[in-house]
């Protein structure tokens, strides 16, 4: 029999009795079981996290913080644990796994350092005058498949810093994780503050519209980020989307095809591509591109694709057969448009497990499906560009504003085009690099509003402003 893993509500270990399978993505076995919820363990959830809010705002920042450090500690703990489980739900490598497991415990030590200081407008013989932030209530948490971990912590952490309570939905494919965390936190987090619960999709919009439920902070495709805002505006939830991404990595005649070679193709297949933030485009000067296109692709054949848990894989399985088949799709199109392969372009989808070969393609057009849509899998076009100002505005040619990064020996020719980009985070010679102090969101179709640092954390509180006037009112 597969193990079972329970929801927490209310700082117990529950389940109703109904399941949902899990799946490994590199052997399509199921690996577990987590409880189907609907609409009532739903509302036994919210109505746990409202009467804990109750207590929780007025909890001293340093109890609070004491939690949070609580919850960072057992991630930190148990990581060896929690990693191999991470692999064998979502399919990426233990070397990546491992990365998120300490990432996330990481994140969650130094996000509980942040605070929202008092600001004093005015303070004189007339009037005290002050701003300060108050905790919006009940979050929903809802978050994708790609980094199930990283995402739950950058939920639950900032909520319960701010004063919130918080009912938090992991993807159906990669609940195990996180519900493994649910248990090894129980009795370190007050009941109710932190709740987890499973179920399908059709979970998320019953969230979503929730009467008792004030905010919703999501990560996800741009398409299901529609609908968010649009559940939410029954009752004018506060809402945090987090979105899809298509980002582009402009790389300069004057960087060398050896240095950066390997750097560019990580930026595109860590994870097999599926993150918000990888390399989705990558223009390269056309002075560089025929042996910088050649280094990329060499390097791609020393990496291995396989099952994530095997030594020596670099990149793993799609997660999901949805995703897989998308992926499949896009790859069929660009095959069908006659479009130039340097790798992959050979898949065979009647195999065990959703791997795709690393896929490389040779300056296709700019419309072409796998360039113009966000593929989120171990896909990366290469494109020529001969100027500055036509590499930015074919970067800037999207509906999506995630990231992108530029890659320069001339690091303040990097800053100016930085500047020109249309995306929220921009990178000069690195990828992907986050901080939990710097505000981390989309511009355009790839967020609204923001996590990570000060302002991420402001997303989970209201301003409240006090003035006592100091008129002598009394008789
Ligand atoms: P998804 O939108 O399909 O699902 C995300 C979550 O939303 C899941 O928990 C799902 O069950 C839930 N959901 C599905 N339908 C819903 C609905 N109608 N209402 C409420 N909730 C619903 O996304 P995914 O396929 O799991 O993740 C991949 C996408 O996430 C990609 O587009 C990727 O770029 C994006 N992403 C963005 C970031 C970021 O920080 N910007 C980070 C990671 C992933």
């Amino acid at each position: 029999m597969v193990t079972q893993y329970k929801n927490l509500i209310n700082g117990k270990l529950v389940d109703n009795g109904e399941w949902l399978d899990v799946i490994n993505p590199a052997t399509e076995q199921v690996i577990g079981q987590v409880p189907a919820c609907g609409a009532s363990e739903l509302d036994s959830a919210v109505a746990a996290a409202r009467a804990a809010f109750k207590t929780w705002k007025n909890t001293p920042i340093d109890e609070r913080r004491a939690a949070i450090m609580a919850i960072s500690g057992a991630i930190k703990e148990n990581a060896d644990e929690l990693f191999r489980l991470l692999t064998a739900e979502q399919g990426k490598p233990h070397a990546q796994a491992k990365g998120e497991i300490f990432g996330a415990a990481g994140i969650s030590a130094a996000q509980s350092t942040l605070d929202l200081e008092e600001e004093i407008i005015q303070d004189d013989e007339t009037r005290l005058h002050r701003h300060r932030r108050v905790p919006v209530g009940v979050v929903g948490g809802i978050v994708p498949w790609n980094f199930p971990v990283m995402m739950a912590i950058q939920k639950i952490v900032p909520a319960m810093l701010s004063g919130c309570t918080i009912v938090l939905k992991p993807s159906p494919y990669t609940p195990l994780t996180t519900l493994r965390i649910a248990e090894l936190i129980a009795d370190k987090v007050p009941a109710g503050v932190v709740n987890i619960i499973t179920g399908e999709d059709s979970l998320g919009p019953l969230i979503t519209q929730h009467p008792d439920i004030d905010k919703i902070t999501f990560t996800g495709s741009t398409a299901t980020g529609k609908k968010i805002m649009e559940g939410a505006s029954a009752d004018l939830k506060r809402i945090t989307l987090e979105l899809g991404g298509n980002d582009a990595s402009i790389v300069l005649p004057d960087a060398d095809p050896k240095k950066v070679a390997e750097q560019l193709f990580w930026s595109s297949f860590q994870n097999a591509g599926q993150v918000c933030i990888a390399a989705k485009r990558v223009y390269i000067h056309e002075d560089i591109y025929d042996e910088l296109s050649q280094a990329i692709a060499d390097f791609a054949k020393t990496v291995t694709v396989g099952d994530g848990s095997e030594q020596g894989t670099g990149v793993g399985p799609i997660q999901n057969k949805k995703q897989y088949e998308r992926v499949l799709e896009l790859i069929e199109d660009a095959k069908d448009n006659g479009y130039k392969f340097l790798t992959g372009g050979d898949q065979d989808p009647s195999g065990t497990g959703y791997f795709v070969p690393l896929t490389i393609l040779d300056n296709p057009p700019e419309d072409a499906r796998i360039v113009a849509e966000e593929q989120f899998g171990p896909v990366m076009p290469l494109m020529k560009f001969s100027t500055e100002e036509e590499v930015i505005a074919r970067a800037n040619a999207s509906e999506y504003g995630l990231a992108g990064a530029v890659w320069t020996g001339d690091t303040e020719k990097g800053v100016a085009i930085a500047e020109q980009l249309e995306t929220g985070t921009v990178w000069i010679n690195e990828f992907m690099h986050l901080s939990p102090f710097a505000p981390f969101g989309g511009h355009k179709q790839s967020g609204f509003g923001a996590e990570y640092g000060k302002e991420g954390l402001k997303e989970f509180t209201y301003p409240q402003v006090i003035t006592v006037k100091r008129d002598n009112i009394v008789a």
